[in-house]
């Protein structure tokens, strides 16, 4: 078949699935109220935890920053892109999270392509969650063509990661998870992990895309949360399009870790340094979060208010302390059906479904936000009710 023919003939699958894609336009800056096709949702679909993607301030600072320092970068970092907002950031961002150095890179996916293949090659082990993000799988993919051996451990098994991590004679090892699991919202055992890193002498790579800015004090992560030190084994990525409304991503760790990675990683090297103005308005949005206690107060409030009205509903909660909040409907038709109707009552969830999330697990993805009002999420808990 030739390439035309299969093109088509897979769309025309994923259509008879009801699995083709299509975009939603926003008519609106993300926020808790988004308008789509000429109607106003309410917005329970970003990943604006702290409701800082339309901030006034860090708006402002970018466009100061982009009047300051131009519109583009020009080049790659280690040609002539890296300008002073982007050094003052990775200092910020290295203060910040209590590592000696951070680098900063375009995209979170960029970040975990940079991190993984380039610090496993020939002679390493890589052990990866099963539910790890797709950018930590493509990056193992990665790490497996450059000659590294990979193991995913079933999700959170601590048990068979020390099995693995104890039969495995590689002279580099790599334990490789999600902080926050992005379809679940649980959390990995950090703790137990870090110790394990200890005991087989791994190094620990942590994916806080959805723990930075939100969790332990100050918004400083994950880390912060368990208690766990800026330790030289272990290398910390978070995003900054997320919880920090921005885009863009960091690499946190170690002097010579991060020096390594600026010579090596192809996703940094051979890129186009991120616009100025970018770094200028994440500088704002890191003192926000610094400061940003009430936000994140707001959005556990929030949390627990949704947790507590959906009690007892047919569809159950799965056990997350964080901002993702997956309400579990099993049938991929259900869950897609329980999106529509609540789009039609004007609350926008997301359905997510099978390969994303294993078969029968099919789910609505509440993303709550410190911007949502009490009256917000009553009204997403009275409209699932009457579904019900
Ligand atoms: C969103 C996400 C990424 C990718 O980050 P981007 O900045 O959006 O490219 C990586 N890891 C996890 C766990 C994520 O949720």
């Amino acid at each position: 078949m030739n390439l035309e023919d299969r093109l088509n003939t897979e769309l025309a699958e994923l259509d008879v699935l009801g699995l083709r894609r299509r975009r939603r336009v926003l008519d609106s800056p993300c926020g808790r109220l988004a308008t789509v096709d000429g109607r106003e949702l309410l917005n329970f679909a970003s990943n604006d935890y702290l409701g800082l993607a339309a901030n006034r301030d860090i708006a402002q600072a970018m466009a100061d920053g982009a009047l300051a320092w131009g519109a583009g970068s020009g080049a790659s970092h280690l040609v002539s892109g890296h300008l002073a907002p982007h050094e003052a950031l990775e200092s910020e961002i290295a203060a910040f999270t209590g590592f000696p150095r951070a680098l900063t890179l375009s995209t979170g996916y960029l970040a975990n392509l940079a991190v993984t293949p380039t610090l496993a090659g020939r002679g390493a082990a890589v052990f990866a969650d099963k539910l790890n993000h797709a950018s930590l799988i493509d990056a193992m993919q990665l790490a497996k063509a450059n000659g590294a051996e990979v193991q995913r451990y079933p999700h959170n098994d601590v048990a068979a990661l020390e099995r693995l991590l104890a039969a495995s004679p590689a002279g580099t090892k790599l334990i490789v998870t999600d902080a926050v699991f992005s379809m679940d919202g649980d959390l990995a055992p950090l703790p137990l992990l870090f110790q394990l890193a200890e005991r087989f002498d791994a190094w620990l790579v942590i994916d806080d895309a959805h723990g930075f800015g939100v969790l332990g004090p100050h918004g400083r992560g994950s880390l912060a949360h368990f208690n766990l030190p800026a330790h030289p084994r272990i290398l910390l990525m978070g995003t900054l399009g997320k919880a920090a409304g921005v885009g863009g991503a960091f690499v946190a760790g170690s002097e010579r870790a991060i020096d390594y990675l600026l010579n090596k990683a192809r996703s940094y090297i051979f890129t186009t340094a991120a616009p100025p103005a970018v770094a200028c308005a994440l500088r704002r949005s890191l003192a926000i979060i610094d400061t940003g206690e009430a936000l994140r107060a707001a959005l556990f409030a929030n949390i627990g208010r949704l947790r507590d009205g959906l009690a007892g509903l047919r569809w159950p909660l799965l056990p997350s302390l964080t901002a993702i909040q997956p309400l579990i409907v099993g049938d991929n038709a259900a869950a897609v059906a329980l999106s529509s109707a609540l789009r039609e009552r004007g609350l926008w969830v997301p359905a997510i479904r099978p390969p994303t999330v294993p078969k029968g697990t099919a789910r609505l993805r509440i993303s709550v936000s410190a911007a949502h009002t009490a009256d917000d999420i009553d009204r997403l808990v009275t409209t699932l009710k009457e579904l019900a």
